[in-house]
């Protein structure tokens, strides 16, 4: 079967993923680097794909949530460096030097496993020192009341045969939201550079610009600013100012008519019976449902795009397929396409609806989704 012959699939713009990432670079000055986020699966876009694009587009790191998503990368051929920002277990810690890939160090005892598991190996583990300046998350601590000791910690940690310090970087927990606490942060993480600088030790790469800081605080850049799902082309929250920067989404999510028939008023439509059609209605069923990833909270709440013109979704979605009412849309017939998230039809309305993020209902798309490549 055809790709596009597939009962739902998602196409992804390269064309698309370049105009977002010329456009990112635009905004950051000469010298900036530049770490493409590629973790879950490139936020469902495929990190394979993505990742080899980002690296001709010229991208200087890329950026994975674990080992495994590195490897696959790896295996792949990408030779861009590439950071883990989550955990890494020490027993598998071989794998860094293996197929030579950075690593965050959230604390001293961690920077000694690697750094043993990195001299055993004869080799060298790439880190970069993770900071926690206030998202609570993972990364030595740095508070005001506990700043001096992390400096102490990480000055050892650099320190450490067979470690190659790169790096030091700090996330930011609310950058789309409050900017006093931003910088907050961005001030704590300043505060632990100097503070390491001042025991003897200068990072060559200090970053923590996520999207939003990349959108929003240019101050903020430093070495490298780190964004993810503006590459996608979307705002880290709906709310935020479209006229930032010039983002265009990169996947859309289509699906075909696979039958069209007519039903009586008084029919109730799929599981539970939450939705009695109060006219006749022509019901068109699509091949897509919570098991592709459409959610099931989007059940009688949600439209799909067919021909151009919304049709609602009636009655719970299924795992395999919903119906939607295609009354009021003269022609539909079997075959048709439907736009579930694209144009005129954006996955922030169907995030909306479930109180989420564009984040999750990207990343929650199926493997029984083929992505095309255009
Ligand atoms: C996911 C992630 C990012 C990117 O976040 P976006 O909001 O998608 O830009 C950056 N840094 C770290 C540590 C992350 O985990």
């Amino acid at each position: 079967m055809s790709a596009q012959m597939k009962r739902t699939w998602a196409e992804v713009s390269m064309e698309r993923l370049a105009h977002n990432y010329h456009a990112l670079r635009g905004l950051t000055p000469y010298g900036t680097k530049f770490l493409g986020l590629v973790k879950a699966d490139a936020y469902g876009h495929g990190a394979v794909p993505v990742a080899k694009e980002l690296e001709k587009l010229g991208a200087d790191y890329l950026g994975v949530a674990c080992l495994d998503e590195a490897i696959e990368v790896r295996e792949a051929g990408v030779k861009t460096p590439i950071l883990i920002l989550g955990c890494t277990p020490v027993a598998y810690a071989a794998d860094l030097v293996k197929y030579n890939i950075s690593q965050a160090c959230y604390d001293l005892e961690f920077a000694k496993a690697l750094s043993d598991v990195a001299q055993k190996a004869g080799g060298e583990i790439t880190v970069h020192i993770q900071c926690d300046t206030g998202m609570t998350r993972l990364g030595f601590l740095c508070h005001e009341e506990t700043i001096e000791k992390s400096a102490k910690e990480i000055y050892e940690a650099v320190n450490l045969p067979g470690l190659k310090a790169e790096g030091i970087f700090t996330h930011f927990s609310d950058s789309d939201g409050s900017e006093e606490y931003t910088m907050l942060q961005f001030g704590r993480f300043l505060g632990i550079i100097d503070q390491v600088k001042a025991l003897g030790y200068e990072f060559p790469i200090r970053h923590c610009a996520n999207s939003a800081a990349t959108l929003l605080y240019p101050a903020t850049y430093l070495d490298m600013v780190r964004p993810g799902i503006v590459l996608f082309g979307h705002l880290p929250d709906a709310s935020m100012d479209p006229g930032l920067c010039d983002l265009v989404p990169v996947l859309e999510l289509k699906s075909r008519v696979a039958t069209v028939r007519e039903v009586p008023a008084g029919t109730p439509v799929s599981y539970g019976r939450t939705n009695t059609l109060t006219r006749d209605t022509r019901l068109a069923v699509i091949p897509v449902g919570y098991g592709d990833g459409y959610s099931r909270g989007f059940s009688n709440k949600i439209t799909v795009l067919i021909n151009g013109q919304k049709a609602p979704v009636t009655g719970r979605i299924c795992m395999d397929m919903c119906m939607v009412d295609v009354t009021d849309i003269p022609g539909v017939k079997e075959g048709d396409v439907a736009v579930l998230y694209g144009e005129d039809q954006p996955v922030e309305a169907g995030a909306g609806i479930i109180n989420t993020i564009s984040y999750e209902l990207l990343c929650v798309l199926t493997k029984r989704i083929p992505r095309i490549y255009l």
